[in-house]
């Protein structure tokens, strides 16, 4: 089932590899046609090309608008060879079939990027060549569509095994729906961001009623490109890849590796997660460490100290953070890069790194170093569901709550300047943790997490006990925790330490945060029990007045936000 090729159209805005294809192409007895620059390059080449002008027998025009945009071009691409009356019409017309067509298309995407103007970017949305890609895609049965370079070395062996095979032609054709898909993804992702900037400029200068979040569009899920396939998925025996959104420029989805092994599907998961948790915290510099998508530690430095905010973080649970994804919002310092060293951890993120730190982390041959710029706030979010998915807003990052002067103190006495920063810590950092999420905090770091319990009460436990149970001390000497860990201990030094010691009771005096409200007064009773003495919440449920009145009963301050932060 292989088809002889005898001519092809060549039309590329790429140029890579061009020459090589266009004298595999002659070589082999092929004719060429070919558009504008294209042409100049294999003529330059000292190779034979006929223009698409002699074809059509119209000049190009309206600045290339108007190319291969042509009955002559697109009869030949699309006529169905197992059709003779197809052919004989062809002949009639005084045409001839193109069996081959090389396309790539107008840089639109890389133009965006650039920060060109509106105007501009117009221009480079290509429609002569996604026409011709489709047209031959179509046409698989007859006709072979290229518009990868990297493709091309296929196209050689083709040629000397007497052209391409169906099954080949059909894989070829699906590669160019999937790039004209994508293509067509970015444009209209852009454009509809251009409508929404403009729809906020109006909405910024005339201040209406707000009427509710807005449904995702309908291109959203589109045109997701694939970057690389991974090794396997979350357990060995799933097929995985990762994938690119269109249009979108930070993320780990598009993070600069400067070493250790390949990145699996977890470090992936749990670097998303790591980065949204670090990147919650405004301007002060944040660590945030995550196993299995959950926080085991997240901390600031008042003091923009990124060291003192690892130590903290780590502390809150060494035991956990042994092979965490560590991420934060600041430049890795050198004294950060010795305290980790020891600690036996899969990846660090960060947006950069001092040079001495990357040193010290590249001796550990397996842990990945990614350099990562903050991940978009605002944006999609599609999970899948069995037969398609859902889409929803991604949650806000920075979000209005986070400001405490917009909570209403509901029980107990008003915070002091310290208990008020540890709550507006704990409200920010909570919304990292999967619900049921409740936090516990002091001085700028969680001391007791209790995540993805089916009940409120349940997560209360956990966070008081985690945080009596787990803790080392997070003050004290780097270099003490900086040694390396004996054969066999987990977590480093640290966990070492609280196998001997006991552990700070931490949950007596911390604040606490809900990522949801407290249906009943039990789980908020189970953290006033342990000697939690504020909490932050967004209310609203019908026993707020019970919940209320045992913060009260036990003088605790209680502050409600008004907002909830589910995440599943
Ligand atoms: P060249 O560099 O050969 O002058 O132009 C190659 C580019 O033009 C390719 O990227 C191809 O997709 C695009 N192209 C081919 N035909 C047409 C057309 O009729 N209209 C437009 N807008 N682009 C075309």
């Amino acid at each position: 089932d292989r088809l002889p090729l005898r001519r092809a159209l060549v039309s590329v805005y790429d140029k890579t590899g061009l020459t090589e294809l266009a004298s595999a192409l002659v070589g082999a007895g092929v004719e060429i046609l070919s558009t504008g620059s294209t042409a100049a390059t294999i003529a330059a080449a000292g190779l034979p090309v006929t223009a698409v002008e002699e074809v059509t027998d119209f000049p190009e025009c309206l600045e290339g608008r108007v190319k291969t945009l042509h009955p002559a071009i697109h009869a030949g691409i699309l006529a169905d060879r197992r059709k003779p009356e197809h052919l004989a019409q062809l002949d009639s017309l005084g045409l001839a079939p193109i069996d081959l067509v090389v396309v790539n298309l107008y840089p639109f995407t890389a133009t965006v990027a650039s920060g060109a103007p509106f105007d501009a970017c117009v221009e480079q949305i290509d429609i002569g060549g996604p026409a011709m890609l489709r047209a031959a895609a179509k046409n698989h049965p007859g006709v072979a569509v290229v518009t990868d370079p990297a493709a091309y070395g296929e196209v050689a062996t083709a040629l000397e095994q007497g052209g391409f095979t169906l099954d080949e032609r059909r894989s070829l054709a699906a590669a160019a729906y999937a790039h004209t898909a994508a293509y067509d993804a970015a444009v209209a992702t852009w454009m509809a961001r251009q409508v929404e900037a403009d729809r906020v400029d109006l909405a910024a200068s005339d201040p209406g009623e707000s009427a509710g979040p807005e449904a995702p569009p309908a291109y959203v899920g589109a045109g997701y490109q694939r970057l690389a396939a991974l090794r396997y998925g979350e357990n060995p025996h799933q097929g995985a890849a990762v994938y690119t959104a269109p249009g979108t420029i930070g993320g780990v989805a598009s993070a600069r590796q400067l070493s250790g092994k390949a990145m699996s599907y977890n470090n992936y998961t749990d670097t998303d997660a790591a980065l949204r948790a670090a990147h919650d915290h405004g301007e002060q510099a944040c660590v945030a460490i995550i196993k299995h998508a959950n926080p085991c530690g997240v901390a600031v430095s008042a003091s923009g100290d990124v060291a003192e905010a690892h130590r903290k973080a780590h502390a809150c649970d060494p035991v956990s953070a042994f092979g965490g994804v560590i991420a934060t919002n600041v430049t890795v310092t050198a004294a950060m890069a010795r305290q980790i060293a020891p600690i036996f951890t899969e990846v660090v993120a960060a947006p950069a790194f001092e040079e001495e730190a990357v040193e010290i982390l590249r001796a550990k041959k397996n842990l990945r170093l990614l350099v990562v710029e903050a991940p978009a706030r605002q944006g999609w979010e599609i999970k899948p569901i069995s037969g398609g998915a859902v889409v929803q807003e991604r949650d806000t990052y920075q979000a209005g709550d986070d400001d405490p002067t917009t909570w209403t103190l509901a029980a107990g006495p008003a915070a002091d300047e310290a208990t008020l920063a540890d709550l507006a810590f704990a409200w920010r950092a909570v919304r990292a943790v999967k619900s049921n999420a409740i936090l516990l905090a002091r001085d700028g770091a969680t001391v007791g997490v209790g995540m993805g319990q089916v009940n409120r009460v349940d997560s209360c436990r956990l966070a008081v006990e985690r945080a009596n149970t787990l803790g080392a001390r997070a003050t004290g000497d780097a270099a003490a925790s900086a040694s390396e860990p004996a054969s066999g201990a987990v977590g480093g030094a640290d966990a070492a330490e609280i196998l001997q010691e006991a552990p700070p009771q931490r949950a007596a005096g911390a604040v606490a945060a809900s990522d949801a409200f407290f249906p009943f007064a039990d789980g908020l009773q189970v953290l006033i029990d342990a000697g939690v003495r504020a909490v932050v919440q967004p209310g609203g449920s019908i026993r707020d007045e019970e919940v209320i009145a045992a913060a009260q009963a036990a003088g605790v301050t209680m502050y409600l936000t008004g907002a909830r932060h589910f995440s599943h």
